[in-house]
């Protein structure tokens, strides 16, 4: 379901008409090398495409009105080889609707000591045109990245890389379409949110269905489709009977392969690319959707359950940002579950009651059929493992009446100490930063929700910027939090995003 947009990126060289036309046959071969080498190093996820340099207003205009209108552009990364007057910039960034990176390089690495004259100089001064370029940006209060560093370095394509991502979440996230099978849970505080706002804000189109209409798509499935579907579980996952009946387990897992396909028809034929469920209103479903909504998250739907639209919107969009990664480690709906507050073997136990994507999975993956303790359907059928160990970041948006709020933090996810083998769920477990006292508190201080969209292979800074981009408050808690510094933070937020 996934599929990988051919999304380009725009390389735009700043320049004037001041240094002769030598120059500036200097300035467009060397962006063309540096664009070049950028494809060619294998480390950007999208490719980068060469635009002529852009030395006049009406030009600068025109190519940002094109990027704005070429759906395949995805964000423009802008170089000053030269000084650039930032004036001839303001007609083009105001009318400007994409993300920007401002690459801060030079093409030589190094001063050429013995042959330096003032030509040289004037050809290549981003030192200069640079800081002429971003004046504007901050006189002008535009949203940007600015990556410093000499354009060869690795460390500086990756920081390329990084933002692309970035960019495309930001793009992709006015294509977000939500399914709402259900409101959310009765009195839930957290989980809920002002969808007009957030279609305002962040381009989401939240609609409700009648939990019977989709249970119908999900009847119209044939036998031997649900049967083909079943065979594949069960020569993809272990079975783990657990003393139950074969025949009768199997009439189980056929309920979610059921479930699986009649949702996937509902969401394609309706163009959702995430959707909610809640274990309270299932309509004429057998069982509450588990196996199945761990399958679609895997194909890269967006997910939240009990009606938790904020947090399917931003799993989709985080499984987008990650997309076609290479050696990815996952990314998933997750809920904050039970501690361990043993000394120095501090960490949440996280899981659902049944939603975790097997994107995260480490190892094995088996199928187990329990009863749910909630709800009043059959005993659901669901994927059951362990997840990768590592750096990952849990983020949170919340709605606090005024204004939404991104909570950000890196946590590093580990084994638990034993094996659970009586907890019939896929879990996670992992440590907040900078510890679990402070990231609980500090994450409870912040108003974060018990459900997180979770990814190995997102970082705070990529999650940062794409709330930027989006003009709203970012949080971050890490091994620089400290309870002191957050809550002043917080309190000067409160004035900042005041409307
Ligand atoms: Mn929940």
């Amino acid at each position: 379901m996934l599929k990988r947009k051919e999304y380009k990126f725009w390389f735009c060289t700043g320049s004037q008409d001041l240094y002769g036309d030598e120059c500036l046959a200097h300035v467009a071969e060397h962006s063309r090398i540096i664009v070049e080498k950028l494809n060619k190093s294998g480390r950007l996820p999208y490719e980068v495409v060469l635009k002529p340099t852009l030395i006049t207003n009406e030009l600068i205009r025109k190519t940002f009105n094109e990027a704005n209108m070429d759906e395949t552009c995805a964000g423009v990364i802008t170089w000053m080889h030269t000084f650039s007057p930032a004036k001839s910039w303001i007609l083009g960034l105001q009318e400007y609707r994409k993300p920007l990176l401002h690459l801060h390089t030079q093409f030589n690495r190094e001063i050429p000591y013995d042959t330096i004259d003032m030509d040289f100089m004037n050809e290549n001064q981003s030192a200069h045109g640079g800081r002429e370029f971003g004046h504007i940006f901050t006189r002008m209060n535009i949203e940007r990245k600015v990556v410093v560093g000499y354009w060869e370095d690795e460390a500086v394509q990756k920081k390329i890389a990084s933002w692309m991502r970035t960019a495309v979440g930001v793009i992709e996230s006015s294509h977000v379409r939500v399914m709402r099978v259900a409101d959310n849970m009765r009195n839930v505080a957290v989980t809920d949110g002002d969808k007009v706002e957030a279609q305002i804000r962040f381009g989401w189109e939240v609609d409700a269905y009648p939990v019977n209409e989709v249970a119908e798509a999900v009847e119209a499935v044939s036998d031997s489709d649900v049967k083909a579907l079943t065979d594949e579980y069960y020569d993809t996952y272990e079975i783990l009977l657990e003393g139950r009946d074969p025949e009768e387990f199997r009439r189980h897992v056929a309920v979610q392969a059921q479930i699986e396909l009649g949702f996937e028809r509902f969401l394609d034929e309706n163009n959702y690319q995430a959707i909610v469920t809640h274990f309270g209103d299932l309509g004429s479903l057998k069982q509450l959707p588990g196996l199945a909504m761990q399958r679609l998250m895997q194909k890269g739907y967006g997910f939240g359950a009990e009606g938790d639209w904020k947090t399917a919107a931003m799993v989709r969009i985080m499984k987008i940002m990650t997309e076609g990664m290479k050696d990815a480690k996952g990314t998933s709906f997750m809920e904050d579950y039970t501690y361990n507050l043993v000394p120095g073997k501090e960490g949440i136990l996280q899981a659902h009651m049944l939603e975790v994507c097997p994107t995260i999975a480490d190892g094995p993956i088996s199928i187990k059929v329990q009863p749910l303790s909630m709800g009043e359907r059959e005993d659901p059928a669901r994927l059951v493992f362990t997840s990768k160990t590592g750096p990952a970041v849990a983020t949170s948006l919340i709605d606090l009446g005024d204004r939404f709020r991104l909570i950000i933090n890196d946590v590093n996810c580990k084994k638990t100490e034993k094996p659970m083998p009586k907890l019939p769920v896929a879990t996670a477990f992992w440590t907040p930063e900078p510890n679990l006292q402070t990231g609980a508190e500090a994450w409870i201080l912040c108003g974060g929700a018990h459900h997180t969209a979770f990814s190995y292979d997102l970082t705070s800074e990529q999650m940062g910027d794409w709330a930027a981009a989006m003009g709203i408050e970012a949080v971050y808690i890490d091994k620089d939090t400290t309870i002191r510094g957050l809550k002043n933070e917080l309190r000067w937020n409160d004035a900042a995003y005041r409307k």
